[in-house]
């Protein structure tokens, strides 16, 4: 399923995937998704509870994509804080930060209700500041939080360090609303839930053309094509030639990730003790936890642009060695990457390309819990929501200008980031 030269732990790990037929033939459908990560199989698995008929089609096979890749992060809240959004968003604000606030919750909900086997844990989610002015605004973060009866607490700089088990951090927060899955796991479970609920999936069809009809679209592959009333394209980062504009309404940024070996016991009690996940506050992230193995898995991004598995590999091993000194003669057999969907305004996105064809994409590297949210919101949207009713705002599409050049400037951002994390330790 993934890249040469790859190795991933979540494919090293999860059950075998169903089989699944690819489109053959012209078929109908009230409703078609293109794309099978979190955001269009929850729209399909929503759609089908709602007892509508919805077929999904992947280039691939469901968590093909980032959801198959990421770091199994459940995390809550976006970039911006919830006093800013409330500012940002007037009178949706208050309705937005809630949504948000309650993604972790739908995910392990889901898996709830679905028994998807996809190692479910929620000790909640740690982030960790690497210098005073990034500790003040995640413990103001904690603060907006706590206000809105969230249970998130600030943490000092000894609690930080008992937690992670690491002594490079100043303090930061620990919100008891997240959690880690096995994310392929988890994909794979939203496929087979959607399908057990009606919806049609299909591997190995790759939407080449998309074209308007007197019913709605036509979405045609090599193998088959589909009729459908409304389309919903959910193909984030791996967005292709078939809407071009959606294509430049994101720059796809790599982000890999390496795991270890099992830890010894001893470093297995040292390390996160607790079972939380962590995400630093560097400007070039860093972010890890542990597998029910007790393996360590950490991922980064920054590697902007083709850099070359090694010199990711390496990078990754430097993390290790200023994060966890003591375990950095461990064998790292496991390593793999994807592309995190960024937006100019940081913010998710979601959009109507014309009648009947929906788009939600760009978590900003937080779409574990937010990916699976809207999905939720197109499904209801798709289902005859008006737009307006909808928790998130829907914002007509704007490509990022010169979006060829965007990715060659964040190869040079991400140097000048790097300075800066540096300048700040
Ligand atoms: C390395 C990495 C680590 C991350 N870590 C975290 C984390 O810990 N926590 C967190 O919250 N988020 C994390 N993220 C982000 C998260 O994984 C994504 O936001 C989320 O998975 C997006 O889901 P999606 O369904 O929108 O897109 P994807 O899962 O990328 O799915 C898009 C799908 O569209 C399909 N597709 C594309 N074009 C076509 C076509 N023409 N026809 C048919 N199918 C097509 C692709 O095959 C793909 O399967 C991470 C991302 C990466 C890459």
């Amino acid at each position: 399923m993934k890249d040469a030269g790859q190795t991933s732990l979540w494919e090293a790990t999860a059950p075998k995937a169903r089989e699944r037929p690819a489109l053959a033939g012209t078929q109908r459908a009230h409703v078609a998704v293109i794309g099978a990560g979190y955001t269009g199989l929850s729209a399909a698995l929503h759609l089908a509870e709602a007892g509508i008929d919805v077929a999904v089609i992947d280039t691939h096979e469901p968590g093909w994509g980032a959801s198959g890749r990421n770091g199994g992060q459940v995390i809550a809240g976006l970039k911006y804080d919830p006093d800013k959004l409330e500012r940002m968003f007037g009178r949706r604000g208050a309705a937005l930060v809630e949504a948000v606030g309650a993604a972790p919750d739908l995910v392990f909900d889901l898996i709830r209700r679905y028994q998807i086997r996809c190692e479910p844990v929620r000790n909640g989610w740690l982030q960790l500041a690497v210098s005073e002015r990034t500790l003040k605004q995640v413990t103001s973060r904690a603060k907006q939080w706590q206000a809105r009866g969230a249970a998130v607490r600030v943490l000092t700089g000894p609690e930080a360090a008992a937690l992670s088990g690491s002594a490079l951090y100043l303090g930061g927060l620990l919100d008891a609303r997240g959690g880690t899955v096995q994310p392929l796991c988890y994909a794979r479970g939203l496929a087979d839930a959607a399908e057990d609920v009606g919806a049609r999936i299909f591997h190995a069809s790759p939407c080449t053309r998309l074209s308007r009809a007197h019913y709605g679209w036509f979405v045609e592959t090599p193998g088959g094509s589909l009729a459908a009333r409304t389309v919903i394209l959910a193909t984030n980062a791996y967005s292709g030639p078939i809407w071009p504009e959606l294509r430049r309404s994101v720059v796809p940024v790599p982000s890999f990730q390496i795991a270890s070996d099992p830890l010894p016991q001893s470093l297995r009690r040292a390390i996160l003790p607790g079972g939380q996940s962590v995400s630093d506050t560097r400007r070039l992230l860093r972010y890890f936890r542990q597998d029910p193995e007790g393996r360590l898995v950490m991922g980064a991004r920054g590697s902007f642009g083709q850099v070359p598995p090694e010199q990711a590999m390496q990078l990754h091993l430097k993390a290790v060695r200023e994060i966890f000194p003591e375990a950095a003669g461990l064998g790292f057999p496991y390593r793999w990457g994807g592309h995190v969907a960024m937006t100019s305004d940081h913010m998710p996105h979601l959009h109507e390309l014309a009648p009947g064809l929906l788009a939600g994409l760009g978590y900003n590297g937080r779409g574990v819990a937010m990916a699976t949210m809207i999905g939720r919101m197109l499904a209801a949207w798709a289902g005859g929501t008006p737009g307006q009713a909808l928790p998130f705002p829907t914002t007509a599409l704007k490509a990022i200008n010169l979006h060829d050049f965007a990715q060659l400037g964040a190869r040079v951002a991400v140097r000048y980031l790097r300075l800066r994390d540096a300048m700040d330790r």
